[in-house]
């Protein structure tokens, strides 16, 4: 069993890890003094690609294409970058015991790496409806989609079940790409959620009905209110039915449930303090325990404007957090402190032609705006989110980049409201003066 001591650990090989290897890397770092021990078996990449370009029927995004830092339109880190750049990339190798004490973490082949500043980034898994027990869920093509070997294990039941039926379990944001991608694919797609409209944590009613309204029109049948209580497998094992708690039951050779997530801390569990599911850090990403730093969907961090803490599973946290802690880590080596991290949340997704972005917080009151109509032939509409007399969130489907650029301002800058009404009527327009 090897043993081996880095001055710099980073748990996780995601989209954090990645961001915060190049950051370590205009810091300064010398060769061996950073590792970064990944599950994976492949170097960071930008994961939101899984959902959407990985799935394409033609020419999709494959590795090395997508490597971390493309996704914001930085350079892209081959795992030569790594090698030149003196930082160990430990591939396929899955940490099942962090001694936080002894500064020491444990692979599952019993090796041993010393460090004395650890970086977890560990990021989220999925939620399983076998953790419920939810009956025929262990069903073969029955996929989750986490991680770039999920995607390959999709990708390849897709070409095999040419033009068969797919069941999409939850109306998030997973349901809502994979089912238009699917649909890309030529599979027949019924997407199924209990809520009264799809993604909810985020969508009003309005926005919903826009994207609900251009799913069916593209063919996807939509099921409200209701949820998968079992599956039913042919003798090969393989799914065949959907059975729904309203008693319907949907044939399906494909299904794809994306029903949430959790972060994955399990490994620090009474070792370091928690805080509303996450790893609690301050503004500079430490946690609790001396030396380590928390990242990404793992970290429950103070949310400078909105004065709360908060956790945050979007890949434009996961980059900024994985920045700010390797400043702050550097700059403390040099008796410095950094500026506090000052998070304005920004959420988007994308699939079909549509396109859309978020910034700030989806509190308070709503006023939509724009022409969501699905059948316009180019929609664009939004949403402002107003609490105490300010908006505090804003809401474009199909912006261009100085329009997304203006509504984030407007989160950010949080301008009084007057008048409702004219609000509404103004739109865009109330954005581009602020
Ligand atoms: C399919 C998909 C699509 C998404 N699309 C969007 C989007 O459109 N927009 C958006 O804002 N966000 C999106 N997200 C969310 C975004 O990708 C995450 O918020 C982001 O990846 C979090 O970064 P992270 O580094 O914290 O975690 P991750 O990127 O998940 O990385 C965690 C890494 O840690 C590794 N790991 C975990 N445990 C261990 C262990 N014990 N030992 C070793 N390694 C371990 C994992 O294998 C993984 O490599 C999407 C997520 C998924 C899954």
């Amino acid at each position: 069993m090897a043993e081996k001591t880095f001055k710099y650990v980073i748990v996780g090989g995601g989209v954090a890890a990645g961001y915060a290897a190049r950051e370590f890397s205009k810091q300064g770092i010398k060769p061996g003094e950073l590792a970064v021990i990944s599950k994976e078996a492949v170097a960071p990449y930008e994961r939101p690609a899984l959902s959407k370009a990985y799935l394409f029927p033609e020419s999709p995004a494959r590795l090395p294409g997508f490597h971390v830092c493309v996704g914001s339109g930085g350079e892209r880190l081959l795992p030569d970058w790594y090698k030149e750049k003196g930082i160990e990339l430990i591939l396929s190798t899955e940490i099942v015991k962090a001694d936080l004490a002894s500064k020491s973490l444990t692979s599952a082949a019993g090796d041993t790496f010393k460090y004395q500043i650890l970086i977890i980034a560990t990021g989220s898994t999925v939620i399983r409806l076998t953790d419920f027990g939810v009956q025929g869920a262990d069903a073969k093509n029955i996929f989750y989609l986490r991680e770039v070997e999920d995607a390959d294990k999709l990708y390849e039941t897709i070409k095999a079940k040419k033009n068969g039926k797919a069941v999409i379990v939850g109306g998030g944001y997973i349901g809502l790409e994979l089912s238009a991608v699917l649909k890309l694919n030529n599979l027949d797609v019924t997407m199924v959620y209990p809520e009264p409209w799809c993604m909810p944590r985020l969508f009003t009613s309005g926005i919903a009905s826009f994207y609900e309204g251009y799913y069916a029109n593209k063919g996807i049948n939509i099921i409200k209110g209701t949820v998968a209580v079992g599956f039913n497998a042919d003798s090969n094992g393989e799914v065949k039915e959907v059975k729904l708690k309203d008693g319907r039951v949907l044939e399906a050779d494909i299904v794809v449930v994306g029903v949430g997530g959790r972060p994955l801390t399990t490994l620090f569990k009474g070792q370091v303090e928690e805080e509303k599911g996450g790893i609690k850090t301050d503004a500079s990403f430490k946690t609790s325990v001396p030396d380590v730093y928390a990242v990404g969907d793992v970290a429950t961090f103070p949310l400078k404007l909105y004065n709360e803490l908060r956790r945050v599973e979007h890949v434009d946290h996961s980059r900024k957090s994985a920045e700010q802690s390797v400043k702050a880590i550097k700059a403390s080596e040099d008796g410095k402190a950094i500026e506090e991290y000052d998070y304005l949340p920004f959420f988007y997704s994308r699939a079909f032609n549509l396109s859309w972005q978020f910034y700030g917080d989806n509190v308070g009151d709503t006023v939509l705006f724009g022409d969501n109509n699905p059948e316009s032939p180019n929609p664009k509409f939004g949403s402002y989110w107003i609490k105490d007399g300010k908006v505090v969130g804003a809401f474009l489907e199909s912006g261009t980049p100085e329009e997304n650029k203006a509504i984030a301002k407007v989160a950010r800058v949080q301008p009084p409201v007057e008048n409702v009404d004219r609000l509404a009527k103004e739109g865009l327009s109330f954005a581009s003066k602020i």
